[in-house]
């Protein structure tokens, strides 16, 4: 094992003292390696030398010469202070000013041999000069042998870096610098994670010279390829993450499917009876698929760990409940969590509907129960006479106890923290646990945060759905939205308005929402019935509120994005959107799946605050386009990275030094497969799994493996 110079703390480096120390590690920043696999954001081409003579305004260029004066200019401003220096080489010469950097003057000394690079600017009265430019001060005679490859801020493909703090691109420069000759000249072992063999096979470069190579590029290296981070070098650097990732992933699997469920379950006539008896209608073959991988895993001795994806609308509740009475008419108990309340209600009321005409007993768990029943419910959940709950987060709680948990089943799970999940699914012995999500993601991304759960998709839609016809106005023609809801109402059918609610500023937007809502009762639609749903109201005055638009007797349902997941009430065939430009494009999307849900022709109008930016643009465009759910996803992720992704919070994903989601999906893929086949060898993988119990957490910020 060679020693581990990675670990070296930046401290040790010139010019890092216990305050920029502490500065670094602000920005994550604590161990050489940390450094290092802070990759620049872009490169720059330093390396071509421009004659002096032939500088312009506007250009940003290098040039290289002798310095042939120096000195400090006071300005009118008391203080302020500019380095000026003046560099000659063999075509003419140019000014150099330096704002505010007086301490240049000992940098600086007149027949020096230096380069600049930076911005030609014009100065009224003082003709051409570069302002503030990077330099770089060349030791040796003129032209002395590999003096180029010793510059680290010009004459060569430079980095450029983030600015965080105090941690400037120059500064990150000289501490690469310094960092790659602690590690040793080219070719020296160092720490590596990617297993040797794998490197070999892949003939991927080594770990020290890709760091290098990742920021200090050799002469002759294609910009492109490098702005791109298509290098081999980048691209080791990539893999090695990802690799390191996914196998975690697959470790965290496999160590998973050592686990035994108490019982597997058991498939006879009488399951099959009981299961056709709760279906009120065919199922979709994607449905059927899907029911079929569930209960095949439901009757294995490990537990199941699988997401049903699914498009808003695609039917996901009714396999979901198949696997519920599977699971029951084995003997288990059933637990199904919502994200939230109006959620966990509508899923109640469904699954008892359907169930009513079986023997088992399902009860309502959610923050709005009553004391004395919620007393009931825990005691009979104990003793093992209640068969399914429904509810919210409350049923991770402590005092939620089962006779016999045989299944967990969590509604766009994405929206729970780890640990609520877990807590859950702790409340029996290795449960199987069935995830949904209403979020289709691409594939990379699924890769990513599912890698380590089987995944069963539905994209058929159950039959008879027309297509939501879409389109986008500005706010301008609300008059048209005005009577495409009146044509609506006047039919029988029900209409949605939606308003954003906005982190930064929601009391202001509910205020909106509020006077909206008053607005269209009092002086647009005075003859319909109009009603305002938002989050902060009470459970019961939401659950009025919802109960009165299912039943028919709300016309007009004024909403925040409350309504985005999962409501269903088939009668409202239209959407209209406020400050549609506000919201994500997957969001939209969900909320359109509102809608659509009957026989009857269906509209959804985007009204949006005009000039639209070009990301805007395209946003609305592609929902105009399509109600493919996983086109939509695709172009979401295209249109705003990976971050962005879930909208304003991240959800799980893991944080990447190096890799980027978007950019490097088929890194990923690469990734995927090549953890897949090392872990099926075995070889090595103890060593490796060892390594990740380590620095899973430190570096994707997710919970342990293995
Ligand atoms: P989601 O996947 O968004 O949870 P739901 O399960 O709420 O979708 O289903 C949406 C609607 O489609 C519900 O009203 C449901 O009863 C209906 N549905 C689901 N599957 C079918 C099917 N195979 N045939 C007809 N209607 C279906
Ligand atoms: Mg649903």
């Amino acid at each position: 094992m060679p020693q581990d110079l990675l670990g070296t703390p930046l401290q040790f480096l010139k010019g890092v003292g216990p305050r920029r120390a502490a500065d670094l590690e602000k920005i994550g920043l604590v161990t050489v390696e940390d450094l290092l696999c802070r990759f620049p954001v872009r490169y720059e081409d330093r390396g071509r030398f421009a004659a002096i003579a032939s500088l312009h305004q506007g250009q940003r260029a290098s040039v290289q010469g002798e310095v042939l004066s120096a000195h400090v200019r006071p300005t009118r401003r008391p203080g302020f202070r500019i380095f000026e220096m003046v560099l000659q080489d063999a075509s003419g010469s140019i000014r150099a000013a330096f704002p505010n950097q007086a301490f240049l003057k000992d940098v600086f000394k007149p027949h020096q041999r230096v380069i600049l690079y930076g911005l030609v600017e014009r100065r009224p009265g003082t003709g051409l000069q570069l302002a503030s430019p990077d330099y770089e001060i060349l030791s040796g005679e003129p032209g002395a042998e590999g003096e180029e490859d010793q510059t680290v801020h010009t004459g060569r493909i430079v980095p450029i870096y983030e600015k965080a703090g105090s941690m400037t691109p120059k500064l990150q420069r000289a501490l690469v610098q310094q960092a790659l000759q602690l590690l040793g000249g080219p070719g020296a072992e160092i720490d590596d994670p990617l297993p040797a063999a794998l490197e070999r096979t892949l003939q991927m470069p080594r770990r020290r010279d890709a760091f290098e190579a990742a920021h200090f590029p050799p002469a002759g290296a294609s910009l492109d390829d490098l702005n791109a981070f298509r290098t081999p070098a980048q691209q080791r650097l990539i893999f090695e993450e990802f690799f390191l990732f996914q196998a975690g992933l697959l470790l965290k699997r496999r160590r998973q499917r050592a686990d035994r469920k108490r019982r597997s379950i058991a498939i006879d006539d009488r399951v099959r009876d009981a299961a056709r008896a709760v279906l009120p209608f065919r199922l979709t073959g994607d449905q059927k698929r899907a029911v079929r991988e569930i209960v095949d895993d439901m009757a294995r001795p490990e537990p199941m760990n699988r997401i049903l994806q699914g498009d808003v609308g695609a039917g996901k509740t009714i396999v979901a409940l198949l696997a519920a009475l599977v699971a029951m008419e084995n003997g288990f108990q059933v637990a199904f969590m919502a994200p939230t309340e109006i959620l966990a209600d509508q899923h109640f009321m469904t699954i008892r509907r359907r169930l009513e005409a079986s023997r088992f007993r399902i009860a309502a768990l959610t923050g709005s129960v009553p004391a004395k029943r919620r007393r009931e419910v825990l005691a009979e959940l104990e003793a093992g006479s209640m068969h399914m709950v429904i509810g919210t987060h409350a049923l991770a709680e402590e005092a939620v106890a089962f006779r016999e948990l045989g299944l967990v089943i969590i509604d766009e799970q994405h929206r729970f923290g780890v640990v609520q999940r877990a807590a859950l699914r702790a409340k029996g012995t290795n449960p199987d646990v069935l995830v949904m999500t209403a979020t289709p993601i691409p594939r990379t991304l699924s890769m990513t945060l599912y890698g380590d759960l089987d995944v069963s998709i539905i994209r058929e839609m159950p039959p008879g759905r027309q297509a939501v016809k879409t389109s986008a106005r500005p706010e301008s023609r609300r008059e048209e939205a005005y009577r495409a809801i009146r044509a609506a109402v006047e039919a029988g059918r029900q209409a949605y308005v939606v308003y954003p609610l906005v982190e930064e500023s929601e009391k202001i937007d509910l205020r909106n929402a509020t006077a909206m809502a008053e607005h269209l009762a009092s002086a647009v639609f005075p003859q319909y019935r109009v009603a305002l749903l938002h989050g902060r109201l009470k459970p019961d005055q939401k659950d009025r509120v919802m109960a009165s638009f299912a039943a028919g007797e709300t016309h007009i349902l004024v909403s925040t994005t409350v309504v985005e997941v999962g409501v269903d009430v088939p009668n409202a065939t239209i959407m209209v959107v406020e400050h549609a430009e506000r919201f994500g494009l997957s969001q939209l999307h969900q909320l359109r799946g509102r809608v659509g849900r009957s026989e009857h022709a269906s509209a959804c109008l985007l009204l949006y605050q005009a000039p639209l930016t070009d990301t805007g643009k395209a946003r609305l465009q592609a929902l105009v386009e399509t109600s493919d759910g996983f086109v939509i996803a695709e172009r979401d992720l295209e249109l705003r990275g990976p971050g962005d992704f879930f909208g304003t919070r991240q959800s799980g994903l893991p944080t990447f030094r190096v890799g980027d989601l978007g950019r490097d999906a088929a890194i990923m893929e690469h990734a995927r497969r090549e953890a897949t086949d090392w872990i099926a060898t075995d070889a090595g993988v103890a060593e490796l799994a060892g390594r990740l119990r380590h620095q899973w957490k430190a570096r994707f910020g997710l919970a342990e493996v293995g």
